[in-house]
Order: structure tokens, then C-alpha cells, then sequence
């Protein structure tokens, strides 16, 4: 029997100074320079963060998420959600540990699929903290049927050319490079005729056309590009992985990215909760505590029951993934945790927020930023209904349909096999009336 919900004490003991040092040293980052995070570390701002990201360097929990190999401790992806729910207290926490998206699913592609070349020039200064990534595969008009992309490559000499447009590139004003996803093939199913390219931002025709930002923040000054790719002259080699794997390569990143986020939202909700408890124990109202109305209460059990769930359901998921060390084998589950996510977040945000009264309201506590947060999360890698489909057909997998027009679990007929089962102690129980 394996079957264990304990953490190795020595884990237990990284996961304690974790916890400390996110709250102590981390979460003021989040204050003193909010937005920041994916602009290019410079002048005081390195001053104030290398040192922290050294630290953690120090305690072993830099870059949790890769194997050894590739500069990561290789703890798998159960530790890492037990990191990540710490993590999701802060904006700036997965970048002082090394482990933020977009940047974390981009390594892994280029460590699963790219050149020695590739690795040596992208995956390094990745890994090491001193560059930004962005993945650009949403386009305007199309987003959750990336059969229907347009952007194009084709074959000249020994180059390709792309030309498209492409939409919600996060980060792409920052990053160093773009793994931008393209039809190289139009005559083959789009299954098998696109592909990956690794391009460099500075590269001629690579326009960034507007920076669109999330609700909030100004426009223009967004992190989400809309990009206009004019005549990119890329070399035969930046295709990542070989010629129309694009797909095969977008499942390895995504798996992964989905369930990251999973974990980083336990750490968000856990800290509404932390929140709406203490706002309870402080405040009066009509005669008592927020904490002793019934009303209050239900929605501190309703937010315990709920976040406890999905914890425990990433947690397993997470084990699954470390278990089978394949993504489409957990695919399931992984939707799964994708499709709850943003309700988890929504609803306990919400009655964390109610519970503050106007207060809870105002851009001076975060409850709206989490709100928005969740409908985020319905949304990046995916909308939450393409999720369900796939949950759905998952699920219908391991069923078949029934024989007849009655259902198998139709009582009459079952009633009539049980008869028939046991008619030798039934006729007894008769005669012995
Ligand atoms: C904050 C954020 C960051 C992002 N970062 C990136 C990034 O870095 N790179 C990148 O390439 N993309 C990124 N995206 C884009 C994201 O992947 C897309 O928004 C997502 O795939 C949905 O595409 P869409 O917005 O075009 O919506 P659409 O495809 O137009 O879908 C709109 C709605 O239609 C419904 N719908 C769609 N398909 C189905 C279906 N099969 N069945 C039932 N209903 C359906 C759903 O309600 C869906 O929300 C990001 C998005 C957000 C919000």
C-alpha cells in the first residue's frame, strides 16, 4: 500500500522556509514594483531581486520544475505543486524561484524537442534567469480551433518565411525570443502541417502592433501583443522539433502549463481564505463577530470544502504526471483541474471579497485582481468548454452503449436476472411458508 498524503520532512523542511521567505521577502515585491516582473532585471531592481533569487539558488529550490540535467532539482511534479501553492501567494514569486509561465513550458519544449544548437542559444539564459520567452499561437481571428491558424511559413532556400498575424502573445515586448506556431504545410490536415519556429524578437518584420492590456491597466500598456509577422526571415534550423510537429509539441507545453497554473491558484485561494477568516474574526456587526453568522460561516465551510477539493485533486493529478511521465495519459485529469480552476478562484474570491464589505470592493485589498484572475483563467490555454469536451470524451471512453433500448441498469430486467440467480433459495423461502 503507497497510498501516503505526508510530505518527506526534509522537503517539509524547504517548503517551511518557502513559505517564510514568500511572505517576508517576496510579497513586498508585489508592492514595490508591481508589473514588473517580466522587464529585463536593471540597475536597483537587479540590486534588490538577484540577491533573493541566489538565496533560493542557495536552498536548492531554483527551477523545480526541470530535471538535473537541465539545472533543476528533478523533485517531479508533486513537489513543485507543493512549492507552486506557496508561489501563488505573489506575482514575483515564480520569477525569484525560476519557475514562471510562460517561461517554464517553453523551457521544457525546447529541452524535449530542441537541437543542441537550440538549447545552447534559448534554454540557458532561460534557465538561468537573465531572459524572457513568449509563445505566440493565438491569432485574432482564431484561438481554442488552432486548426483554423493561417499564419504562414514557406521555404526559401535555405530560410523560411512567415507571414501572419498573430494575437495575445504574452510577453512578447519583453522576451528575447518567440516560439511562434505556423502552417508549413496547407496541402496536409493541420494535425500534421504546422509547425514551431524559434525566432528572436529583434528579428526584421517581427511588429508588435499594439501591447493589449487586462482590465485595469492602461491601454496599450498591456503585456498581450498583437503581432504582425512581415517577411520574418527565419533559418531552415529554427524549426523546433522538425517539420509539423507543431502539435505533438503544443500538448507537451500546454499539459504542463495548465497544471502549473492548477497549483499557483491553490496558493491564490488559500490567501482569500486567509483573508475572509481574519476579516471575520475582526469585524462586528449586529451584536457579534462576522465569524459567529451563520451566513459568514457558510462561506467559510462552502470556501474550506471547495479549495480542499481541488487541492487534493491537483495534488493527485500532479502524482499521476510524476507517476506515468506522460502528459496524454493524464490528460483527463489534467482538463479537469483546467475546467474547476476558475470557479475555485471566482467563488472564494467573491466571498472573501463580500465579507470585507465596500472595502472588499476598492483597488486597495486584491480581491477584484483575483476575480479577474479566475476569468483569466477560464480562458488562457484554453477555454474551460473546449476542457469539458475533452473531459467529456475522456470520460465516455471507459463506457459502452447499452445492448437494447433499456438501459443495463433498468430495474425490471435486473430484478428478473436476480430472480433467476437465486431461484433455488427463493423457492425454498416459498415453501417454507
Ligand atoms: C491572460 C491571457 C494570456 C494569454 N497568453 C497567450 C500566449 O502567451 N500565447 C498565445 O498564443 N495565446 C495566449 N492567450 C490566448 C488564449 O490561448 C486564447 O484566448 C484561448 O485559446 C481562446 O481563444 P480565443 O480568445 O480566440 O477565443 P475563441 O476561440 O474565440 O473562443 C471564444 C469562446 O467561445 C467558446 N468556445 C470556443 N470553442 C468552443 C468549443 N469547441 N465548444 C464550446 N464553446 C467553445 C468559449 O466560450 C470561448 O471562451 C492568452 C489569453 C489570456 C486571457
Amino acid at each position: 500500500m503507497s497510498w501516503d498524503f505526508e510530505t518527506d520532512p526534509e522537503y517539509q523542511k524547504k517548503l517551511d522556509w518557502a513559505d517564510r521567505f514568500v511572505r517576508e521577502e517576496v510579497e513586498p515585491l508585489d508592492l514595490a514594483f508591481p508589473h514588473l516582473q517580466f522587464v529585463p532585471l536593471e540597475g536597483k531592481r537587479r540590486e534588490a531581486i538577484d540577491p533573493l533569487k541566489d538565496e533560493v539558488r542557495r536552498q536548492g529550490l531554483w527551477a523545480t520544475h526541470l530535471g538535473p540535467e537541465l539545472g533543476g532539482q528533478g523533485f517531479g511534479q508533486l513537489k513543485l505543486a507543493l512549492l507552486n501553492e506557496i508561489l501563488g501567494r505573489s506575482s514575483w514569486a515564480p520569477i525569484v524561484f525560476g519557475c514562471q509561465a510562460p517561461d517554464t513550458g517553453n523551457a521544457e519544449i525546447i529541452a524535449h524537442y530542441g537541437s543542441p544548437e537550440q538549447k545552447a542559444r534559448y534554454l540557458q539564459p532561460l534557465l538561468d534567469g537573465e531572459c524572457f520567452s513568449c509563445y505566440s499561437m493565438t491569432e485574432p481571428h482564431a484561438g481554442a480551433d488552432p486548426t483554423l491558424f493561417k499564419t504562414r511559413a514557406e521555404r526559401d532556400g535555405d530560410e523560411w518565411v512567415i507571414n501572419g498575424w498573430k494575437f495575445f502573445s504574452s510577453n512578447a515586448r519583453t522576451a528575447s525570443f518567440l516560439i511562434v506556431m505556423v502552417v508549413t504545410n496547407p496541402e496536409v490536415s493541420a494535425y500534421q502541417g504546422m509547425s514551431m519556429f524559434l525566432v528572436p524578437t529583434d528579428t526584421p518584420g517581427v511588429n508588435i502592433v499594439r501591447n493589449v492590456g487586462l482590465y485595469g491597466e492602461p491601454l496599450n500598456e498591456g503585456s498581450h501583443a498583437l503581432i504582425h509577422y512581415e517577411d520574418v526571415h527565419v533559418p531552415a534550423e529554427a524549426v523546433l522539433g522538425g517539420e509539423g510537429q507543431a502539435f505533438a509539441i503544443a500538448q507537451t507545453r500546454l499539459g504542463g502549463g495548465r497544471i502549473h497554473h492548477a497549483m499557483r491558484t491553490i496558493g491564490s485561494a488559500q490567501k482569500a481564505i486567509d483573508m475572509m477568516c481574519e476579516r471575520a474574526l475582526s469585524r462586528e456587526t449586529a451584536g457579534g463577530l462576522l465569524a459567529d453568522k451563520q451566513f459568514v460561516q457558510g462561506y467559510i465551510a462552502d470556501s474550506y470544502a471547495q479549495l480542499i477539493q481541488f487541492r487534493l485533486f491537483v495534488l493527485y493529478t500532479a502524482w499521476e504526471i510524476d507517476k506515468y511521465n506522460d502528459y496524454r495519459r493524464v490528460r483527463k485529469d489534467i482538463a479537469t483541474a483546467k475546467v474547476v480552476m476558475p470557479t475555485v478562484l471566482h467563488d472564494i474570491a467573491w466571498r472573501a471579497m463580500q465579507v470585507h464589505g465596500a472595502l472588499g470592493t476598492t483597488n486597495e485589498m486584491p480581491f477584484f485582481g483575483m476575480i479577474h484572475g479566475a476569468g483569466v483563467m477560464g480562458l488562457a490555454d484554453g477555454p474551460t468548454e473546449v476542457h469539458k469536451v475533452t473531459v467529456a470524451r475522456q470520460v465516455l471512453r471507459d463506457y459502452k452503449p447499452s445492448d437494447d433500448v433499456w438501459p443495463t441498469q433498468w430495474i425490471p430486467r435486473r430484478v428478473e436476472a436476480a430472480k433467476a440467480k437465486f431461484a433455488e433459495y427463493l423457492e425454498l423461502e416459498v415453501g417454507n411458508q
